[in-house]
């Protein structure tokens, strides 16, 4: 998968390379990751790309001119059929399906904004999407961008290790992760699941699918409700 970011601050995504998943997945080429910078693009010597607003009020907005000539300069890099998202509060609320959805580009450009945000302009001719990552206000689109690509690389085939998978995470089959433990056996009193050591897997695999159930009608019974249980995951849930 090829992801590039349109970013004030191309540093900040070293947090990506640092180490994990995500810095493997690079290694490994399954990942490839570019930056355009929208101040190699500005049309003046002090290299502005932001100005005041039309109509007054506070803060900067970002102008259209180098966001736009970044935006088609990596579109010649990434492919004229790459995905363009604007990471945004106002946008589709990012989710375990939206993950998936947005996995299935094979070229994603995301646009991180700043200031007060973009020029309207730019998200009605240059933007496909608009992602937001929480009903809160950041300062800009970096962290929000990063979180996007760190959850894409879980979907990316041969990403994780071979003991892990995605299809175990929460929010995959619908349900949260079930506990997980593991040595010494016994501390400060509190013991590991005697199921778990038995070394009979359809008991354990029953555990998992029973403490899956009961701990997303727990924390997030909101969840449950649009999950169709089948009879025997309903009998599990009422044991
Ligand atoms: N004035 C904008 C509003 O209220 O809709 C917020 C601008 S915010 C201070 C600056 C940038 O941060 C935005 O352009 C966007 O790229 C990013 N951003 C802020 N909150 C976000 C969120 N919840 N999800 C994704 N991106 C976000």
């Amino acid at each position: 998968m090829q992801i590039g970011v349109i970013t004030l601050f191309p540093e900040m995504f070293n947090a990506l390379t640092c180490g994990g998943i995500t810095a493997r997945a690079v290694q490994n080429g399954l990942l490839r990751l570019s930056y355009w910078n929208p101040r190699d693009f500005a049309d003046n010597k002090h290299r502005h790309v932001d100005d005041r607003p039309y109509g007054g009020g506070p803060g900067m907005v970002m102008q259209v001119y180098p966001l736009r000539t970044a935006i088609q300069t990596a579109k010649q890099t990434l492919g004229e059929n790459t995905r363009v998202l604007y990471l945004s509060p106002q946008g589709r609320r990012l989710d375990q399906t939206g993950v998936a959805y947005l996995s299935q580009f094979p070229h994603l450009l995301l646009v991180a904004g700043r200031y007060e945000g973009i020029d309207e302009r730019v998200i009605e001719h240059d933007i496909d999407e608009e992602w937001s990552i929480g009903d809160y206000v950041l300062s800009g689109g970096e962290l929000a961008a990063m979180v996007l690509i760190d959850a894409l690389t879980r979907w990316l085939p041969g990403a994780l290790g071979h003991a892990d998978s995605a299809s175990e995470d929460s929010f995959y089959a619908g349900l949260l992760d079930c506990p997980h433990y593991t040595r010494p056996e016994v501390i400060d009193a509190q013991s590991v699941p005697a199921v778990l050591l038995n070394g009979n897997h359809a008991d354990i695999a029953r555990w998992r699918h029973k403490q899956a159930l009961g701990r997303t009608w727990l924390k997030r019974p909101d969840l449950l409700i649009n999950l169709n249980l089948q009879p025997e995951q309903q009998a599990l849930l009422n044991e």
